[in-house]
């Protein structure tokens, strides 16, 4: 990608050295004037851990805020990793929104800013955008392969999945889909996005990085199986970098893709949802996957929610009730890995 070179410095100023050898915990602080703090700072928490020679790794969570299993494995991490384990260097970000992290919600209580739809970001915009333009002409450029967790958050619950996309570089993309195989999880994704446009992930591997994300689970929260596979996961992904010694732990991995963007269905009612199928089952095109049940009256038939490409139902709408356009379901087609 093209920097723009007119660009003003970033805002941002890391408090710790991101280049010298050992462990240090600091924070990215990013000046914010409101009016409970004149002179005030977002202080966004990173750990770097440099070691010998070898490449680093930038591995980062709380892109959205309500996103639990990448904050949990990377705090975790980064009072663990010590600079004798590491060969090269880990630059650990656990909430990279941290005003939505720290608040709870997926995206900037200060701004409402998406951090994921606010790449390559801008060192006068918003605060979100600022964070975003720090990442890419900062942090990003640093890392020879770049891990960022996601989960479903508060509407979504999705099948614990790593994944990788569609690239114009096929050498590229396979150094990914390795990555991704290496981290593990119990499904492996060829991902489909809605609309890629401003996502961090399309930043960095428009620079030629080796890129995984996740989907890991949702609902707000994670559970105690989610954030192991998380944990295990960033240690794979180290491993197979050759930062961390030892080769990645072998995990079973049934490889899903997204061929269509039949694969996303949307509700067009709003109303009560009533799942007749679960995560990880299989479903047909055409079958019933949810109905949806007015709730101002009874005595009214629900709208019935059919898949339109058959596969393994691999998310879902998390809350209860649903409006008109939110996504109410995802099916995915398992798949020889590539
Ligand atoms: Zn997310």
């Amino acid at each position: 990608m093209l920097m723009n070179p007119a660009l003003r410095p970033s805002p941002v100023v890391p408090t710790i050295d991101l280049a010298a050898p050992g462990v240090r915990h600091g924070h990215l602080r990013l000046p914010y004037s409101r009016d409970d703090s004149a002179w005030g700072s977002v202080m966004i928490p990173i750990t770097v851990v440099a070691g010998g020679e070898g490449p680093t790794a930038l591995v980062t969570g709380g892109n959205h805020g309500d996103e639990y299993e990448g904050p949990a494995a990377l705090f975790d991490l980064a009072q663990r990793l010590t600079p004798e384990e590491v060969s090269g260097r880990v630059i650990i970000v656990p909430a990279m929104n941290y005003p939505a992290f720290a608040a709870g919600t997926r995206t900037s209580p200060i701004d409402r800013g998406n951090l994921n739809r606010s790449f390559p970001g801008r060192p006068d915009g918003t605060v979100t955008e600022k964070i975003a333009d720090y990442f890419t002409r900062h942090l990003v450029p640093l890392a020879d392969i770049v891990l960022d967790f996601h989960s479903g958050g508060r509407t979504l619950d999705f099948v614990p999945y790593a994944a990788a996309h569609e690239l114009p570089d096929k050498a590229q993309e396979a150094r990914c889909f390795a990555a991704v195989a290496a981290f593990g999880a119990p499904y492996s994704m060829r991902m489909r996005e809605i609309d890629a446009v401003g996502m961090y992930d399309t930043t960095v591997e428009e620079m030629g990085k080796v890129f995984v994300t996740t989907e890991l689970g949702g609902g707000g929260t994670a559970s105690a199986r989610t954030i192991a596979i998380a944990r295990r996961g960033v240690a794979n992904v180290l491993r197979h970098a050759g930062i961390l010694a030892g080769q990645p732990e072998p995990a079973a991995s049934r490889f899903l893709d997204m061929p269509s963007d039949d694969c996303f269905v949307f509700a067009e009612e709003a109303g009560l949802v009533a799942f007749v199928r679960d995560l990880g089952e299989e479903v047909s095109e055409g079958e019933v996957v949810a109905l949806i049940h007015p709730i101002a009256r009874t005595g009214l038939a629900p709208l019935a929610m059919r898949a339109k490409h058959g596969g393994i139902l691999a998310a879902r709408h998390f809350p209860g009730l649903v409006k008109p356009g939110d996504c109410l379901f995802v099916t995915a087609t398992i798949e020889e890995a590539p």
